[in-house]
């Protein structure tokens, strides 16, 4: 997944929109293809970036803190390590996939 940041590309179609103000015709269609598509703009969904992190071990236990929030969780799942802390959902580095 790819974040783009919304208000910069607002501005630029506002931009057009703008450049097209004055027009009539099949320029003023064009501007209100662009004016919608401001609208589309605004209504699309909205992710928040997730946070990435580590677990801070403790050699004798089979528990971590995670890096980002602090909760102490068991971080074992057999021999293979969580990815991702399920306080926060911050993703683990250095835990291979699999
Ligand atoms: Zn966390």
């Amino acid at each position: 997944m790819e974040l783009i940041a919304r208000e910069a590309l607002k501005s630029k179609i506002q931009k057009n929109i703008e450049e097209l103000a004055d027009k009539t015709g099949f320029f003023e269609g064009i501007r209100m293809g662009y004016e919608s598509a401001v609208h589309f703009v605004e209504q699309a969904p909205t992710v928040e970036e997730r946070k990435h992190g580590h677990w801070i071990e403790h050699p004798k236990h089979p528990i971590g803190d995670c890096s980002v929030c602090g909760e102490r969780v068991p971080i074992y799942s057999g021999s293979k390590k969580y990815k991702s802390c399920p306080y926060c959902g911050a993703k683990m580095e250095g835990v291979n996939d699999g």
